[in-house]
């Protein structure tokens, strides 16, 4: 895990008035770096713990201007005028960015305070008061920057407002201890229950994960176990219910939030200069969806599809 400033957070940006991210309209905000890396995963912008600069083509009028305003030669030209990044050289310092008429170029990654963001988040303590919503700490992994989500939520919390984290739950249980103070509610991915496809669907196992979702349990905090499900990849019968047995033995859980595949992150890789990983996947069809909700629902907790 890289190290944080405490102080500081690093996120791509904060979603506002989302209503998939926990009870209510609510604020979500995403935090860069992540532990794992999910053949599916639509987010790749926010893997790496560090800023990073997306370059759209499509949009791309083959100008120049930004290779001329690059201060560190980190830009050029293809044959077809197309802009090349050379990452190792890209100072992310968003000259480009400035210039750019098109859009073309995004910096994705910013650098901000405890007071920064406390301030944006109350901006919209109104509807979280009046749908009894609040806010989210997502990503990314946002327990990779514990001790800022922590100063954060600490002082949403003072000001009455309800705090959700979003968490893949990789990492050692003190990141945990270090906010679950100031959380509501935790949303918690289980991904498959198969130790070795979790590894080759995610690049690490699920030991850790598990673990840590019993001391969730354990600990009386409330739970929202998430299950996405990938055609071909874990959309099974049998490893459903292998992941439902696991679940109803977690005695917080209020809920299981059903998240069909979809592709809408297949674009994002491409601006990163990225294969997308798991090549061309059809998305699950209402009839499998159906499916999956019954069996879920024949263990008696509360489902939602699509959070
Ligand atoms: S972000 Fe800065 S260093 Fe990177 S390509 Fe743009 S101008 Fe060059
Ligand atoms: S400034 Fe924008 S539109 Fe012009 S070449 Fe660079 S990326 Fe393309």
């Amino acid at each position: 895990m890289p190290l944080f400033n405490p102080d500081i957070g690093l996120i791509s940006h904060v979603q506002k008035y989302s209503t998939k991210d926990g009870p209510g309209i609510r604020d979500t905000v995403f935090f860069k770096g992540c532990s794992l890396g999910c053949l599916w995963c639509s987010n790749p912008e926010l893997i790496r713990p560090h800023p990073e600069l997306l370059y759209t083509r499509s949009k791309c009028v083959s100008c120049g201007i930004c290779i001329d305003a690059c201060p560190h030669g980190a830009l050029s030209s293809d044959s077809d005028n197309f802009v090349i990044i050379e990452r190792e050289k890209c100072a992310t310092c968003g000259e480009c960015v400035a210039v750019c008429p098109e859009g073309a170029l995004e910096l994705v990654g910013k650098e901000i305070s405890v007071h920064e963001l406390v301030a944006e988040l109350l901006k919209d303590e109104i509807f979280y008061q009046t749908s009894g919503g609040g806010v989210t700490f997502s990503g990314g992994e946002p327990l990779y920057q514990a001790g800022f989500v922590y100063q954060v939520a600490e002082q949403l919390k003072r000001a009455g407002i309800h705090t959700a984290l979003d968490t893949a739950g990789d990492v050692s249980w003190c990141r945990f201890e270090e906010v679950l103070d100031v959380i509501d509610l935790v949303l918690y991915d289980i991904k498959t229950a198969d130790r070795a496809l979790h590894q080759r669907l995610t690049g690490r196992d699920n030991d850790l994960i598990l673990a840590n979702a019993r001391l969730l349990a354990m600990r009386d905090v409330p739970l929202h176990i998430r299950l996405v499900i990938v055609p071909g990849v874990n959309d099974g019968m049998d490893d459903l219910e292998a992941r439902m047995e696991f679940i109803t033995k977690l005695a917080t859980v209020k809920q299981v939030d059903l998240l069909p595949y979809h592709c809408y992150g297949v674009g994002k890789y491409a601006r990163l200069a990225l294969d997308y990983p798991i090549g061309d996947l059809p998305e699950c069809s209402d009839e499998q969806i159906e499916e999956l909700r019954s069996s879920i629902a024949s263990y008696g907790i509360p489902i939602t599809i699509g959070g």
